[in-house]
C-alpha cells in the first residue's frame, strides 16, 4: 500500500502511517478478516502494492490504532486487555484481539471499541454484533469459561452537544456502551464455518481466475432512496429524510419565504461510490454496475 502526502501533513504522520500496527499473528485468518465480505479480502490481496491512500485520509484509523496502544496500557484489576487468542477450527487456524475481558462472578464480559459517526451509531450494525460473538465463542473454547455479555464501547467522533439537547434519539455524550445481543455458541460456530467455507471459496475462484463471488447488498452497504429538503439559493440540504412525508413534514416547518422545496436522491452503495473498500477501481461488480 502506497501512503501519499497530497496536503504536505509532517512527515512524522506519514511515518506513522506506514506502520503496520495490526497482526494477526500465525493465523490463516483473523476474525475481522472472516466477517468481511470475501470479494474485498481478495481483490485487497491482489492489489495490495497498488492501493494508494493519503495520510490525510487516515485519520480516524490511525486514531483507532493509538487507542489501542492506549488501552493496552489502561491495566485495572479484575480487566484483561488487548489480548490475542488462537484456535483451530476446520482445519485453520483463527485469531482474534480482544481490547477489553471484565472478570465477573459469572464470567467474562467483553467490550470493543469502535469509533464511529452519531448516524453510523444509530444505524444497524450486524458486522459489530458477529465480530462479539466470535470474540465470546474464542473466549469460551480457549479458556473454558462462560461469557456472560459483549458490548461496544463507541466513541462518537463528531458528536455535538446542541444536537444531543434537541434530538431525543440522539447519543446523550460522546461516549456510549451499547449490549449487544449474545448467540448461542452452536450457531457462532455454525456462522464461523459459513463465513470460512466463503472464503475458501473466494480463493479458489481467485486461484482458478474465476468470477468472485459478488457483494452482497449489504456489504456494499446500500442505502435506500432519501429525500432533501432545500432551500432555494442554498446548496446544502435543511434536512435529510429518509421518507417523503417526514421531508414534506419538515418542509411544512419552514417559512415559505424560503422557498423551501424536497429534492429526491437516489439510494445508493455507498461503500463502493466512496471507494470505502480501497479495491472498487479493479472490482468488476462495481464497474459493470457503472455502465448499467
Ligand atoms: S466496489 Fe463494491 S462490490 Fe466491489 S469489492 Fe468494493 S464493496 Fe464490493
Amino acid at each position: 500500500m502506497k501512503i501519499t502526502n497530497k496536503h504536505n501533513v509532517p512527515e512524522t504522520l506519514v511515518a506513522l502511517a506506514s506502520r503496520q500496527y495490526y497482526s494477526k499473528g500465525k493465523a490463516d485468518y483473523s476474525v475481522t478478516e472472516i466477517i468481511s465480505p470475501p470479494r474485498i479480502q481478495r481483490l485487497r490481496r491482489k492489489h495490495y502494492e497498488e492501493m494508494e491512500q493519503d495520510v490525510s485520509e487516515m485519520l480516524w484509523s490511525l486514531l483507532g490504532s493509538a487507542l489501542h496502544v492506549v488501552a493496552e496500557r489502561g491495566q485495572h484489576e479484575g480487566y484483561i486487555t488487548e489480548e490475542r487468542l488462537f484456535t483451530e477450527i476446520d482445519g485453520v487456524t483463527l485469531s482474534g484481539a480482544i481490547d477489553i475481558q471484565k472478570s465477573t462472578p459469572e464470567g467474562i464480559l467483553i467490550t470493543d471499541y469502535k469509533f464511529t459517526s452519531a448516524w453510523a451509531l444509530r444505524q444497524d450494525k450486524p458486522e459489530w454484533e458477529a465480530q462479539q460473538n466470535i470474540y465470546a465463542w474464542l473466549v469460551q473454547r480457549v479458556k473454558k469459561t462462560p461469557v456472560v455479555g459483549v458490548q461496544i464501547c463507541a466513541l462518537i467522533r463528531d458528536w455535538s452537544r446542541r444536537e444531543a439537547s434537541v434530538k431525543a434519539d440522539y447519543p446523550q455524550a460522546p461516549i456510549q456502551v451499547i449490549d449487544l445481543p449474545l448467540w448461542e455458541s452452536s450457531y457462532t460456530e455454525q456462522y464461523i464455518t459459513e463465513r470460512l467455507n466463503a472464503h475458501r471459496e473466494s480463493k479458489v475462484a481467485a486461484d482458478w481466475g474465476d468470477e468472485l463471488p459478488p457483494c452482497s447488498a449489504e456489504d456494499r452497504w446500500v442505502r435506500g432512496d432519501s429525500w432533501a429538503v432545500m432551500r432555494e439559493g442554498k446548496k446544502r440540504a435543511s434536512k435529510v429524510c429518509d421518507t417523503e412525508e417526514e421531508a414534506k413534514e419538515v418542509m411544512a416547518s419552514i417559512s415559505e419565504k424560503e422557498k423551501p422545496y424536497i429534492e429526491k436522491r437516489a439510494g445508493e452503495a455507498i461503500r463502493c461510490t466512496g471507494d470505502f473498500c480501497g479495491v472498487s477501481k479493479w472490482c468488476n461488480q462495481y464497474q459493470q454496475s457503472l455502465k448499467n
